[in-house]
């Protein structure tokens, strides 16, 4: 994003003053997990992510309001532009923007991340929320799951190869999330399983990667009432609605207080390729391949 050029997208100018003069954001760089960091970086990371939401999110923007996800033999078809534009997304790294150097991240601040985040979701709001919830689900199994939990699924979420989705709110309960009825009952073998239905969950199925990470919000069987006794779990894609995927899953949480997050083992994979990026390959590398791409 030239400094000179008028930008579809924001007035950088203005960016500039808030992110380096009135949060100083450079001073971030003191701190060890951002000490090989600095306002270059930070403004390749903008300049890349903004870059990539002009030719690869915006230019669809329309044409996805004017070509709505189809279900064509039951699988949900979306128009080519939005994979293009997610492999771009992924390719250059934007799926482990905070991830740490050695999960192939860019282990970029939050706040930079976030500006490359409002990028993308200027050019295109639609596009950018495959993306943005399977990030959700990766920060939340960082925050809470196993070690074996963030290896199957956080992992390949990082890497741009999973989606993900956030499955809270149910026919009767759309704000009020304290009156979700989905139960999550214990098992012998730790696992829960889920039963209930959910709805208005966004990106809960596609074709755009190996596999779709449900992070589903249940009550545990025998709770007392109110938002302090839930369990999440996680579910392989693979059914054809949302609701019939949260009926029936076989899932596993770990103890701890009486809100839990845990997930299934995705032990078949739904289809489509792979279109991931290596984890080894550092987000520099990326970023200037990305970048590569872009200009040609
Ligand atoms: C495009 C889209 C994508 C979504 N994606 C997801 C998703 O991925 N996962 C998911 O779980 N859910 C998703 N939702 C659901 C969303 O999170 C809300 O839960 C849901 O839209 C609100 O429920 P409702 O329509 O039944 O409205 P209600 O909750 O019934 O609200 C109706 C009205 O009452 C007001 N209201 C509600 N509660 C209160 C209160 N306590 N005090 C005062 N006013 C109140 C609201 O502001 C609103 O005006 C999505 C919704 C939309 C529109």
């Amino acid at each position: 994003m030239s400094k000179a050029n008028a930008s579809p997208l924001i007035d950088r100018r203005h960016l500039d003053f808030l992110l380096y003069e009135l949060l100083d954001v450079e001073r971030l760089t003191r701190y060890p997990r951002f000490a090989e960091h600095n306002r270059e970086t930070f403004d390749a990371a903008i300049e890349l992510a903004h870059q990539i939401a002009v030719e690869k999110f915006l230019s669809h923007n329309r044409k996805s309001d004017l070509n709505e996800p189809q279900m064509v033999d039951g699988k949900v078809v979306l128009i080519p532009e939005i994979a293009d534009a997610l492999d771009a997304y992924n390719d250059s790294g934007f799926a482990a923007a905070l991830a740490d150097f050695e999960a192939g991240g860019m282990q970029l601040p939050f706040v930079v991340a976030t500006v490359c985040d409002s990028m993308f979701s200027a050019a295109n709001p639609g596009t950018v929320a495959y993306p943005a919830l399977a990030r959700a689900a990766a920060n939340l199994l960082e925050v809470y799951g196993t070690d074996e939990q963030k290896r199957l699924y956080m992992q390949p979420i990082v890497a741009g190869r999973y989606y993900g989705t956030m499955c809270l709110s149910e026919p009767q309960a759309g704000s009020s999330l304290a009156d979700i009825r989905t139960l999550a009952e214990p098992r012998d073998d730790g696992s829960y399983r889920i039963r209930g239905a959910k709805m208005w969950i966004s990106a809960g199925d596609h074709e755009l990667g190996e596999n779709i990470v449900h992070l589903v919000l249940a009550r545990i069987a025998g709770a007392p009432a109110g938002v302090r006794a839930s369990a999440s779990s996680s579910c392989r894609a693979g059914a054809s609605t949302t609701a019939a995927r949260a009926r029936h899953v076989t899932t596993c949480a770990w103890p701890g207080s009486t809100t839990r997050w845990g997930n299934a083992a995705a032990s078949t994979l739904s289809s489509s390729s792979a279109r991931s990026t290596t984890a080894t390959v550092t987000w520099w590398d990326r970023q200037t391949r990305a970048l590569r791409r872009c200009s040609t």
